[in-house]
């Protein structure tokens, strides 16, 4: 691992979205060197335990708005290099989806200080894991896009550019992704996940159509979500697959039941999921 004589080296390292088990032995090992971490809200605070001789900084979002600005962040990063040998900036997910990453390391980059990107399991990737629906399928899902259904200026935004698409950052606003998608071509019985916190013990998951995913609001209401939409959606049952694996290591002992009910909307389709931790 790199050293710079003069400042440190910042590491970005991608926690993962949940449980600190989903941090990659990379970003473990770099925690285990870091003087001081920066760090997201949403990362797991069991992660400290990789890293108790770090001074530790919450730099974290609040209700999906900054609590830290990001300028005040880039500044923040820079004055650490420029005190410590490793400064260990933890993201939640992976560092380079929806990230500002970029924001970041051109702000080093200004100060010519040396930066490292350890990548990290995005929400789109533990919310497949989580239900157990694979993002690709064999003859039906050839591609896969991660999107933010926000544009900069806080518009809403679908599209139909993928088998399988991934919506980051809708969870308000999930009755008008329904009207974009079909706007954009997604049939209105095309399926669409929706899951909630997806990694850790309390996630949740429901299934939608376009035409009903405004009823998913009230169930995922203030929780980090992504939306699913077409084939990477689709249940698997008929493929045969355990409904309830357990977990090797860490998460051996805790029971993965997943309950289905019916959420009682007008489509017959649709149901929620819940994990118990
Ligand atoms: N870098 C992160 C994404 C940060 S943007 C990653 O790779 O996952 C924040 C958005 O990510 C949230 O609005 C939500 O859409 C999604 N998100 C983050 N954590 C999540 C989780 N545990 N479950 C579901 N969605 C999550």
């Amino acid at each position: 691992m790199k050293r710079s004589a003069l400042t440190g080296i910042v590491v970005f390292v991608g926690a993962g979205p949940g449980s600190a088990d989903l941090i990659t032995l990379r970003g473990a090992r770099w925690l285990g060197q870091a003087d001081v971490v920066l760090f997201d809200a949403l990362t797991d605070p069991a992660l400290r335990d990789l890293a108790p001789q770090a001074r530790w900084v919450d730099v974290g979002k609040r209700g999906f708005g900054r609590a830290t600005g990001q300028s005040t962040i880039d500044k923040l990063l820079v004055a650490m290099a420029r005190q410590h040998a490793v400064v260990v900036r933890l993201k939640g997910g992976d560092p380079s989806v929806f990230g500002r990453l970029e924001e970041e390391l051109q702000a080093l980059q200004a100060h010519g200080i040396s930066a490292e990107v350890v990548p990290g399991v995005t929400a789109a990737l533990a919310a497949a894991a989580d239900l157990r629906r694979p993002l690709t399928r064999r003859g039906q899902g050839r591609s896969v896009t991660l999107s933010t259904a926000m544009t900069r200026e806080g518009q809403l935004r679908a599209t139909r550019q993928a088998d399988t698409e991934v919506f980051y950052m809708a969870g308000r606003q999930l009755g008008a992704l329904g009207r974009q998608l079909v706007a954009s071509g997604w049939p209105p019985d095309s399926p669409v996940c929706v899951v909630s916190r997806a990694g850790w013990p309390d996630q949740l998951a429901s299934d939608h159509t376009p035409a009903t995913l405004a009823a998913a609001c009230m169930l995922h209401a203030g929780r980090p979500t992504v939306v699913t939409v077409g084939a990477g959606a689709a249940p698997t049952a008929s493929l045969g697959i355990d409904p309830a694996p357990r977990s090797p290591g860490k998460t051996a002992a805790r029971t993965r039941a997943s309950s289905s009910m019916n959420l009682g909307v007008d489509h017959g389709q649709d149901s929620v999921q819940t994990r118990t931790a």
